[in-house]
């Protein structure tokens, strides 16, 4: 199954970035232009039927998965860029880290109001930037029909902190 080929190929660093963290690195995905083409039709297939106006991707890895399921689907990207990195007027928000904090911004224009958005991530872990990333984009105007990831770490329960998002991971673990 497409899924299990996906899963297979996530590779678990251990104490990366920091001791005591398995880091899941998914550039064997990336590297493979069938398990690439694999992780990005199924990205597709869940925006379908949705109403998809417009795709928001999460810096770094989430740009990524994000500008291509866009190109799919004729639809345009909007980056949620680290704070310091977007040259126009930003919206800005800071949220918590496990051991610090960090800020996202997003164009202030990127949305038109109430547009239809599917925000996309390589990996759901606890939550907490896919939260900071979809109220950034309902204070844009946007509104977040669905979170999407190629990772889920279930068991950080980060889907219970993006409720009431609708939450959709090709992998869990
Ligand atoms: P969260 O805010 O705890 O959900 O962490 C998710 C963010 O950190 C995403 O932008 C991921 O790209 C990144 N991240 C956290 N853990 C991992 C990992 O094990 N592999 C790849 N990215 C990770």
């Amino acid at each position: 199954m497409a899924v299990d080929e996906l899963r297979a190929a996530v590779r678990d660093i251990q104490d990366f970035p920091q001791p005591g963290i398995v880091f899941k690195d998914i550039t064997p995905i990336l590297a493979d232009g069938r398990l690439l083409r694999l992780a990005i039709d199924r990205f597709v297939a869940d925006c379908e039927g949705q109403g998809i106006e417009k795709i928001a991707g999460i810096d770094a890895r989430g740009f990524l998965f994000g500008a291509t399921v866009a190109d799919r689907l004729g639809l345009g990207f909007v980056p949620i860029r680290k704070k310091g990195k977007l040259p126009w007027k930003t919206a800005s928000l800071s949220y918590k880290l496990e051991y610090a904090e960090a800020a996202i911004e997003v164009h202030l224009d990127a949305f038109r109001p109430g547009e239809r958005v599917a925000l996309i991530d390589d990996l759901l872990a606890t939550g907490g930037t896919a939260a900071a990333a979809a109220k950034l984009v309902e204070q844009a105007g946007g509104n977040v029909v669905q979170a999407q990831f190629l990772i889920e770490l279930g068991f950080l329960k980060g889907r219970e902190v993006l409720a009431p998002h609708t939450v959709k991971s090709l992998v869990v673990f």
